[in-house]
C-alpha cells in the first residue's frame, strides 16, 4: 500500500509509518486459552461462556450477564425478550451504527430517531419529548464511542413505563456517574467485535437486573429451550427432552470465545488505563488545534474510550475533513468518520420517507467527525508520529 520506508520531510523527521485506526490485543494467552475446550471436545456455550458471564456481571455490577454471538443479537434479543412487536415504537439516535435501529426492524416494530449532540455524538435529551407517543415502548441510548449516554436526562423526560435499552456496544468498562454501563437501564447490549474495547472475534453479551428478563433471554438465545444442553447432557435423565414455550433463537456464544473472552476480560481495565492516557496525551498535544474538537468526556463517570473520535470544525479547519483524512492516509495515518446518520441511508430513507436535514446534527457529525487512531497495538513514537501530522498539515 504505502512504502514503509518513505522519509517525511515533517520536523519530527519521522520515518513513515502505518498507523491503524484499531487492531484488537490479542496473542498468545488467547492463543493458549482454546486448548483447553479444544482438548476437552465441549466447543459451544459451556463451562467458558459461563465464568465469561460470571466475571463480566462481576466487573459491570449487574445481577445477569448472558453471552450471544454479537450486540446485535444481543438487542435483538433483548427487543423480543420484551415483547416489541409489530405497532410498537422504539426510539433510536440519529447517529449511530446501523445495528441499533436494523433490530428494532427485526421485530417489525418502528425505529423513530431522534437528533443527537454535536459535542458528545449521544441522543440529544432535550429532542426526546417531541418524538414520544403512545406506541412508545423503548429507547435505545448508545453510549457511542464509549462516552455514556446522559441516562438521568433521558429518564426524567420519558413516561416510566418506556424500557430503557442501553446499545452498550462501545462501553465495556466505562462508568456514568459512577455506575458502569450495562446496569444503566432495563436491559443492555455490548459487543466484542475486534473494534470494540475487548474481542472474542465476533460476539456480544446482554446484561440485567431482573431475573424473570434474564430467564427469558436465557431461554430465547437457545432456541426458547426449557433447559440448556449443558444440563440435559450432564443430568441423570438421559431421555428429557426440552420443552419449547418461546420462539427462541440460536445467539448462543461458543466456547472458544468464552475462553477469549475470560482472558481479554481480565485486561479491560489496563486496555482502558492506557487508551485514557493517551487520549490524555492527545488532549494535551492538539488542544491547541483550533479547528479539531476533542472527544467530551464525563464529569464523573470513566470513558470506555473504544475509539477517540474528533470533529473538525469546518469553520476553522486549513482543508475539508476529507481533504484532511486523504493527507493523514498519504502518511500512512489511518482516519474514518466517526459512524452514520442512519436516517440517511437508503433503507430508512425510502422506507420511512426521511430527509438528511430532518437531523442536522447527525448530518453534520457524519460530514465531520474524524476518529483518529487509538489503540493498545500503537507506541509512543506511533502516537507522537499523529500528532505531529495533525499539527503540520
Ligand atoms: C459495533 C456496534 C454495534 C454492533 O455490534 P456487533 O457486535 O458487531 O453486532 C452496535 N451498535 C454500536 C453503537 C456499535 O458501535
Amino acid at each position: 500500500m504505502h512504502g514503509a520506508n518513505q522519509i517525511q520531510t515533517n520536523k519530527s523527521m519521522n520515518k513513515k509509518r502505518n498507523i491503524a485506526i484499531a487492531l484488537p490485543s490479542t496473542g498468545e494467552d488467547e492463543w493458549q486459552a482454546i486448548r483447553e475446550p479444544l482438548l476437552s471436545g465441549w466447543i459451544t456455550q459451556g463451562p467458558k461462556v459461563a465464568e465469561f458471564e460470571k466475571q463480566f456481571a462481576k466487573i459491570h455490577q449487574v445481577p445477569h450477564a448472558l453471552a450471544v454471538t454479537s450486540c446485535t443479537t444481543g438487542l435483538h434479543l433483548a427487543l423480543a425478550a420484551l415483547d416489541i412487536g409489530p405497532g410498537d415504537e422504539v426510539i433510536v439516535p440519529a447517529f449511530t451504527w446501523v445495528a441499533t435501529a436494523n433490530v428494532v426492524l427485526y421485530c417489525g416494530a418502528t425505529p423513530v430517531f431522534v437528533d443527537v449532540d454535536r459535542e458528545t455524538f449521544n441522543i440529544n435529551p432535550a429532542e426526546i419529548a417531541s418524538k414520544l407517543s403512545d406506541k412508545t415502548k423503548a429507547i435505545i441510548p448508545v453510549h457511542l464511542f464509549g462516552l455514556c449516554a446522559d441516562i438521568d436526562a433521558i429518564r426524567s423526560v420519558i413516561p416510566a413505563h418506556v424500557k430503557v435499552i442501553e446499545d452498550a456496544a462501545c462501553a465495556a468498562g466505562a462508568k456514568y456517574k459512577g455506575e458502569y454501563a450495562g446496569g444503566l437501564g432495563d436491559v443492555a447490549s455490548f459487543s466484542f467485535h475486534p473494534r470494540k474495547s475487548i474481542t472474542t472475534g465476533e460476539g456480544g453479551m446482554v446484561t440485567c437486573r431482573d431475573d424473570d428478563l434474564a430467564e427469558r433471554m436465557n431461554q430465547m438465545r437457545n432456541h426458547g429451550a426449557t433447559i440448556s444442553e449443558e444440563q440435559r447432557h450432564n443430568g441423570p435423565k438421559p431421555y428429557i427432552l426440552p420443552d419449547f414455550n418461546l420462539l427462541g433463537f440460536n445467539y448462543r456464544m461458543t466456547d472458544l470465545q468464552g475462553a477469549v473472552g475470560l482472558v481479554q476480560l481480565s485486561k479491560l481495565k489496563q486496555f482502558i488505563d492506557e487508551k485514557a492516557h493517551w487520549a490524555e496525551y492527545y488532549r494535551q498535544q492538539l488542544g491547541g488545534v483550533d479547528w479539531l474538537q476533542l472527544p467530551s468526556e464525563p464529569d464523573n463517570g470513566r470513558h470506555g474510550w473504544q475509539s477517540f473520535v474528533c470533529y473538525v470544525d469546518p469553520a476553522k479547519a486549513p482543508m475539508s475533513r476529507n481533504r484532511i483524512m486523504e493527507c493523514l492516509q498519504e502518511h500512512g495515518i489511518s482516519t474514518r468518520p466517526g459512524t452514520h446518520s442512519v436516517p440517511t441511508l437508503n433503507l430508512y430513507k425510502e422506507r420511512f420517507g426521511l430527509q438528511a436535514d430532518d437531523f442536522p446534527a447527525a448530518k453534520d457529525c457524519q460530514e465531520f467527525s474524524m476518529a483518529i487512531p487509538l489503540h493498545n497495538r500503537m507506541t509512543e513514537e506511533d502516537y507522537s508520529y499523529v500528532v505531529d501530522a495533525l499539527k503540520n498539515l
